[in-house]
């Protein structure tokens, strides 16, 4: 489940200080259209028990699904942040994400978070198949295959992965990391730290070359390897969602700068991964508006124009 995710609060970092004040922030916003890539909706009736934000420290309390997604939908207005791409939870949750759309029909880009597990199995392939057609889902994602314990490559997600192609669906892959001692939690025995790594995407890329990727978290730590499959395959792209502001500033603009460098600025997108935290989406903003070796240009790319073209949006 996404839920279990709160445990990122394990991940966090003292260091992820904020040095812009909000109205500071509001203000370069306003100039700035945004683009999230990376935002999680959750059934209007799911408890959200009250989580401690692993950036500030402090407990955050929304009552339920239904509360999160109305503070988010505020931030996001606050923040100039246009569109959003939003996963509705795991299996049968698809209900979360369209729950968003309605709500805010210009805005939301509702996806299809699946996992493929034994306690979340993956949705039923013609439910799927229908909700792409129509428009009421545009995205396969945040596909979650290394909490599952399994790669892309399974056999189990072909049939999907297909259909994303058939139909020009992008597929937004959990990638990376994840929160610290997750192969502990009763949901997810299997998972292992190396199945984050992007690479194991590769065959999956053979397989369904016109398949549109972003690889969620830009693949944080596995430096070399996303740079690798970033440069071997352009239908790839990579979000900054979660670590733009859970890690340590430092280590964020260390390992953004590496990817500036070695040629990326077009195929970076700005994402928050907020999670059960609202506020989040703003200290993800200014983690990125604050990287003293972005210009002005790679700034609006990263923000808005990566994924509009990426996610063909107008
Ligand atoms: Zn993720």
């Amino acid at each position: 489940m996404i839920i279990d995710r709160r445990r990122f609060l394990q991940l966090s970092s003292s260091s992820a200080a904020i040095s812009l004040v909000p109205s500071a922030l509001g203000k370069m916003t306003q100039e700035q259209p945004i683009i999230d890539v990376h935002l999680h909706a959750y059934p209007d009736d799911l408890p959200i028990p009250a989580a401690v934000n692993p950036a500030t420290g402090k407990a955050v309390q929304l009552k339920d699904g239904a509360a999160h997604r109305a503070a988010c939908l505020a931030e996001m207005k606050r923040l100039n942040i246009v569109k959003a791409v939003v996963s509705g939870g795991d299996g049968d949750r698809l209900a979360a994400a369209y729950s968003w759309s309605k709500a805010e029909p210009d805005k939301v880009i509702a996806g299809a978070g699946v996992r493929g597990s034994a306690d979340t199995p993956l949705p039923d392939l013609d439910v799927l198949r229908s909700a792409f057609k129509d428009g009421r889902l545009r995205v396969l994602g945040e596909v979650t295959t290394q909490y599952a314990g399994i790669t892309l490559d399974d056999p189990k997600y072909a049939s999907y992965l297909a259909l994303a192609e058939e139909l020009d669906i992008p597929v937004a892959l959990h990638t990376g990391t994840m929160p610290p001692g997750m192969s502990f939690d009763p949901c997810c025995r299997s998972a292992r730290a190396r199945l984050g790594d992007p690479l194991l995407v590769e065959e999956a890329l053979n397989r369904y070359p016109k398949l549109r990727l972003n690889l969620m978290h830009a693949g944080w730590p596995y430096l070399d390897d996303t740079i690798s499959t970033l440069f071997h395959y352009p239908q790839v792209n990579a979000d900054l969602g979660a670590i733009d502001w859970l890690l340590p500033r430092a280590e964020f603009h260390h390992y953004l700068q590496a990817l500036m460098r070695a040629g990326f600025g077009k195929r970076l997108m700005f994402g928050t991964d907020q999670m059960y935290w609202p506020e989040g989406i703003a200290m993800a903003v200014e983690a990125v508006q604050s990287a003293p070796f972005l210009s002005a240009d790679e700034k609006r790319d990263i923000f808005y124009n990566n994924a509009a073209k990426f996610y063909r949006l107008s």
